[in-house]
């Protein structure tokens, strides 16, 4: 209740109900968080529904000095989203999607989860690149990078964003793109939660005239053979291919690979011979029934990703898919301890290793392949089971990764680097960005970029 006060009083107008603090009714849900074994109790969680709520909540935050965390999709595996006595800034309420098919753009409010965005795209042709599961945020996955069905063909999700509408560490708001403020535009392509609250990306189309998505399944002893052919057959993927390879299971007697592809071409018949050009090189027979249409894609992955789950990732790029690397990997998880467990092995090419005009603070576009170990379970008497094995699995593979590691995947656990996540003269110019925006690092419940002045009392990350 005196916390209650004290946020009202700091602002003027506050509606009921959009604040809510421990003991309030639909307190409980709303700090909830895709992994179910984040259990954190932030102070109090403002549900926002415009840009100037997220002012007064960072008003409030600077002047209550609780630490603000952003709510966008709320599918960071590490709970970035919420911590224990900070300020929840909640933008599940902000869902509005407006396409502009003159203009070929969309903009999106700054909660919206893919689902919303594709639904709304999709009438028109068109996409903005997103991630491989539909219910993942567009916040986080657009500033992390955002990799997806569309990599090879399109790139990145952040590579399509044109502007952003910013609350920034001063509460100001602030519209940044390539005329008004280059650097900031370039920051937010990559750089994550670090510059303030998006409360609307505007984002560039992608035309999608035709889009065929399938499944190759595979038997485990077949994975070898599985992986020495997708290392051959690599170079000569065309770019409006995308695929991954996961080890998956049934139950956990009954473990299996499944190579997953999405393919967008100009007309069908074209994007059906590339998808058959494909799986000629994996299967004898002949193709099977592919699914059409790009919202049966997008949505092909969500299946292995159901709600409520404990989940624990480490992750890694790997350039080279060599047989000993296939060896490690059959060992690892033959060893799989929970049955919703999944290996992934994003193949990276095409349109994903080319910069937009105006750059991106994204800047890991040389690698081959994205490796992610997820472990998910549901009891919580067993966490720390499947979280050894994720490890285990993490250790042994390690070596054939060239040590650095995506963004967007990585939990801080992993304890990866900031120069491991990008390349050095991306983080100076990071640095530079944020010590110009949020001085006093106000933003910090990400995967941290320093302003200057920390660095020099902080161990260089
Ligand atoms: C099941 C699953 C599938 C995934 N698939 C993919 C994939 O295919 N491709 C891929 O690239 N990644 C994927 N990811 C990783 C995903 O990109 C990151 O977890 C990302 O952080 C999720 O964004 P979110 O908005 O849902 O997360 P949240 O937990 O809501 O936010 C995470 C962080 O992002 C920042 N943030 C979010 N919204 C905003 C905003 N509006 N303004 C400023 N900062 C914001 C904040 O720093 C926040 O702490 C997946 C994750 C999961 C759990």
């Amino acid at each position: 209740m005196a916390l209650t006060a004290a946020l009202s009083s700091s602002i003027v107008g506050v509606t009921a109900g959009l604040i809510l603090v421990p003991g309030d009714p639909g307190y409980d849900a709303c700090r909830r968080v895709f992994n179910a074994g984040i259990d954190r109790r932030p102070a109090a969680i403002w549900r926002c529904r415009s840009t100037e709520d997220v002012q007064r909540a960072i008003v409030a935050a600077q002047e209550l000095g609780l630490p603000p965390t952003i709510r966008g999709g709320g599918h960071n595996v590490a709970g970035l989203a919420v911590s224990d006595g900070g300020l929840m800034i909640d933008l599940s309420r902000m869902r509005e999607v407006h396409v502009d098919p003159v203009a070929f753009t969309v903009s999106v409010e700054g909660g919206c989860t893919w689902a919303t965005v594709d639904s709304a795209t999709v009438n028109y042709g068109a996409a903005v690149p997103g991630g491989t599961v539909s219910s993942t945020g567009v916040g986080g996955l657009t500033l992390g990078g955002g990799v997806g069905w569309l990599a090879g063909c399109a790139g990145l999700s952040c590579d399509y964003l044109i502007g952003a509408d910013l609350v920034t560490a001063d509460a100001q708001h602030r519209f940044v793109d390539l005329r008004a403020d280059p650097d900031l535009l370039w920051a937010l392509r990559g750089g994550g939660g670090n510059f303030g609250v998006v409360t609307r990306f505007h984002f560039n189309m992608f035309d999608v005239p035709a889009i065929v998505s399938g499944s190759i399944r595979l038997t485990l002893r077949e994975l070898p053979l599985a992986i020495a052919t997708l290392e051959r057959v690599a170079p000569q993927i065309p770019d409006s291919l995308t695929c991954s390879l996961t080890l998956i299971s049934d139950k956990l007697s009954d473990k299996y690979v499944s190579i997953d592809f999405a393919c967008a071409a100009a007309n069908t018949s074209h994007a059906i011979d590339v998808a058959a050009w494909f799986w000629s090189h994996f299967k004898q027979q002949p193709l099977p029934q592919l699914d059409f249409g790009y919202l049966k894609t997008q949505a092909m992955l969500d299946p292995a990703f159901v709600e409520p789950r404990r989940c624990y990732w480490r992750s890694c790029y790997i350039n080279e898919l060599s047989n000993d690397f296939s060896a490690a990997l059959v060992d690892a998880f033959a060893e799989c301890t929970s049955p919703s467990s999944v290996i992934i092995l994003e193949h990276l090419h095409g349109a994903y290793s080319r910069e937009p005009i105006g750059g991106a603070a994204f800047s890991q576009r040389e690698h081959s392949f994205n490796l992610a170990i997820a472990a998910q379970w549901t009891s919580g008497a067993e966490d720390e089971v499947h979280k050894a094995w994720c490890k285990r699995t993490h250790n042994a593979l390690t070596q054939f990764s060239c040590g650095s590691a995506y963004v967007n995947y990585v939990i801080p656990d992993q304890d990866v680097t900031s120069r491991q996540m990008y390349h050095e003269d991306s983080l100076a110019r990071l640095r530079t960005v944020k010590t110009r925006v949020d001085p006093s690092n106000l933003f910090r419940a990400n995967h941290n970029i320093l302003p200057l002045s920390n660095l020099n009392s902080e161990a260089s990350r």
